[in-house]
C-alpha cells in the first residue's frame, strides 16, 4: 500500500478530527505530525471554551486518543514561520493541512477603539484560560463593563465577569487568574446588541445558565421584547425569546452584580482622556429593507471596560492566499486557493480557517471529513509528493535548533497540571507561562516550590 505522511498545523478540534479521518481511512498507508505552536494540544478546547463549561472540555478525552493513535504525534512548541520555514513543510510532506483557526478579534472600527480599557474579548478569554500569549494581569479595576456583541463568547465573558470566587474556584484557571477576578471591582456588566433579542446569536443553554448565578441578577426591559410572541421563529429564537421573557420577569434581588442587556444599541464611540470612561451608543432599527440602520437617538454609557465580541478571524499568513473579506484561506472543499481560483498543490485547510468563525466543536468533524476527502482524492489521481521520513523531518528540525514537544512532553505538562488542581481541591490549575510549560515538559521534575503556591 502507498505510504505518505501528512503535516496537520494545528492541535485544535479541526487539526485533530482531520488527522483522526486520516489515519482511519484503509485506501492509503498514512502518517500524521501534528504541529503547534504551543506545547500543550487541544487548541480553542483548551484556550477558548469556557473553564466553566467542563461538560464542553470533556471533548479532550476523545481527543487524546486521536493522539495516541501509533500513526499520529504530536510536535508542539514550533512555530511554523518563525522556528521553521513553511517551504520545510511543503519539501517534507506529501501535504499539509493548516487547521490554524481563527486567533484575531474583529474590530468595531469606532473612534477611542484603541483608549487603554478597551480590549478585545478574545485577549479576555485567552487570559482567563491561561494561555502564554496572554497571561499578564488583566485590569479588573472597573465597575461598569460593557461587552459588545450578541453571540456566545459575549455570554462567556459576561458570565465569568459574573460569577463569585466560589463558582469560579472549581475551574481550571490559573492561580493568578482567579485570584484578580476574586478582587474584581466589576458591578455591572452591560451587554451590547446592536439588534434585537430575537436576532441575537446566543444559544439558549447558554443564555439560560445567566438565570442560576449566585449573586447576579439579570436585567432584560420588557419592551425589547417583540410585541408578538409568534412570529414563526426557528426553535432557538423561540427558546431565546421564553428566557429573555423569563429574565424580564425576574425581580432584582440586590444582588451583588448585575447583567443588563442593551438591544437595538451599536456602539459608535469610546470616550475618555486616557482610559474608557464611556461606550456612546446610538439606537437603531431595521428600514423597510430589513438593513440596520441609526435612529439618531444617543445615550451614553459610564464604563471603564469595554469587551469587543464582535467576533474572530483567522491571521493571515504572508506565505498562503488570504481573502480579507471573510478572513479566511480561500479553498474549494478544503483544497487551499490561490486568486486565480486555481489549487495550490499539496496545500489544505480545515476548521475555522476554512469557514470562518462558526458552528460548535463537532462541527469540525463533518468540516475536516470534508478537507480529508479531497486530499485522498488528490493523492489518489498522484498529487501526493515525496515525503521525508519521521525521523529525517525531525533531523531537520534539530538543524534549526527547534526544542519540539512531543506528546509525552505534554502528558508531564499534563500531569503536573493536575497536581497542581490537586493541591487547590479541584481537577487541574492551568500552567499558564511560556518557560514553565517549557521546562515542566523537558523534564518529569516536580516543581514543588511552585506547584505549593498554587493552591
Ligand atoms: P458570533 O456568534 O458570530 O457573534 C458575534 C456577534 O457580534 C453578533 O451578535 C453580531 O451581530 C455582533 N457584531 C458583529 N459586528 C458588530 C459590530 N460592528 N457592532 C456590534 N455588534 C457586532 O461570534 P462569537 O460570539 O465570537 O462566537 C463564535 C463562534 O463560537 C459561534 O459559532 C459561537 O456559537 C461559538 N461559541 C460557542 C460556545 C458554546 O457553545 N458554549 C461558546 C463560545 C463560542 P449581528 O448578528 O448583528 O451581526
Amino acid at each position: 500500500m502507498e505510504k505518505h505522511r501528512i503535516a496537520v498545523v494545528g492541535s485544535g478540534p479541526a487539526g485533530l478530527y482531520a488527522a483522526d479521518s486520516l489515519v482511519r481511512q484503509d485506501a492509503f498507508d498514512i502518517e500524521v505530525d501534528i504541529i503547534d505552536r504551543i506545547p500543550a494540544p487541544y487548541g480553542l478546547v483548551r484556550y477558548g471554551v469556557a473553564p466553566d463549561h467542563p461538560r464542553i472540555k470533556s471533548v479532550v478525552r476523545s481527543l487524546q486518543r486521536i493522539l495516541e493513535h501509533p500513526k499520529v504525534r504530536f510536535l508542539g512548541n514550533i512555530n511554523v514561520g518563525t522556528d521553521i520555514e513553511p517551504q520545510l513543510l511543503q519539501d517534507s510532506y506529501a501535504a499539509v493541512i493548516y487547521a490554524t483557526g481563527a486567533s484575531q478579534d474583529r474590530q468595531l472600527d469606532i473612534e477611542g477603539e484603541d483608549l487603554a480599557g478597551s480590549h478585545s474579548a478574545t485577549r479576555f478569554v485567552s487570559w482567563y484560560s491561561g494561555h502564554p500569549d496572554h497571561n499578564d494581569a488583566f485590569d479588573l479595576s472597573a465597575r461598569s463593563v460593557a461587552v459588545v456583541g450578541a453571540g456566545n463568547v459575549a455570554l462567556d465573558v459576561a458570565r465569568i465577569l459574573a460569577k463569585t470566587a466560589e463558582e469560579l474556584h472549581p475551574t481550571d484557571m490559573p492561580h493568578d487568574v482567579l485570584e484578580r477576578l476574586r478582587a474584581s471591582h466589576v458591578q455591572d456588566i452591560h451587554i451590547v446588541c446592536r439588534r434585537g433579542p430575537e436576532h441575537a446569536k446566543f444559544t439558549t443553554k447558554e443564555l439560560r445558565e445567566l438565570l442560576h448565578l449566585a449573586d447576579a441578577d439579570v436585567i432584560v426591559d420588557p419592551a425589547d421584547l417583540p410585541a408578538v410572541l409568534d412570529q414563526g421563529y426557528d426553535a432557538t429564537t423561540s427558546e431565546n425569546l421564553a428566557a429573555f421573557r423569563e429574565m424580564a420577569g425576574t425581580d432584582q434581588t440586590k444582588a451583588s452584580r448585575r447583567i443588563i442587556f442593551h438591544f437595538w444599541q451599536k456602539p459608535i464611540r469610546m470616550t475618555g482622556t486616557d482610559t474608557v470612561e464611556s461606550i456612546e451608543l446610538e439606537r437603531t432599527e431595521l428600514d423597510q429593507s430589513g438593513n440596520l440602520v441609526g435612529t439618531g437617538h444617543l445615550q451614553s454609557l459610564p464604563v471603564q471596560l469595554v469587551l469587543r465580541s464582535v467576533g474572530y478571524r483567522s491571521l493571515p499568513m504572508d506565505w498562503l492566499p488570504f481573502d480579507e473579506v471573510r478572513g479566511i484561506i480561500p479553498n474549494k472543499a478544503g483544497r487551499v486557493t490561490g486568486p486565480d481560483g486555481s489549487p495550490v498543490h499539496g496545500l489544505y485547510v480545515s476548521g475555522w480557517v476554512k469557514r470562518g468563525p462558526s458552528g460548535i466543536i463537532g462541527t469540525n468533524k463533518v468540516d475536516s471529513s470534508e478537507t480529508v476527502a479531497t486530499l485522498l482524492s488528490d493523492l489518489d489521481a498522484g498529487g501526493g509528493r515525496p515525503s521525508r521520513s519521521a525521523e529525517e523531518f525531525v533531523e531537520e528540525l534539530d538543524k534549526r535548533n527547534v526544542k519540539v514537544v512531543y506528546f509525552d512532553g505534554w502528558q508531564n505538562i499534563d500531569e503536573e497540571e493536575i497536581l497542581r488542581g490537586q493541591h487547590a481541591g479541584k481537577d487541574r490549575t492551568k500552567i499558564s507561562d511560556w518557560d514553565t510549560l517549557r521546562n515542566v515538559a523537558d523534564s518529569a521534575q516536580v516543581l514543588t516550590g511552585e506547584r505549593g503556591q498554587q493552591t
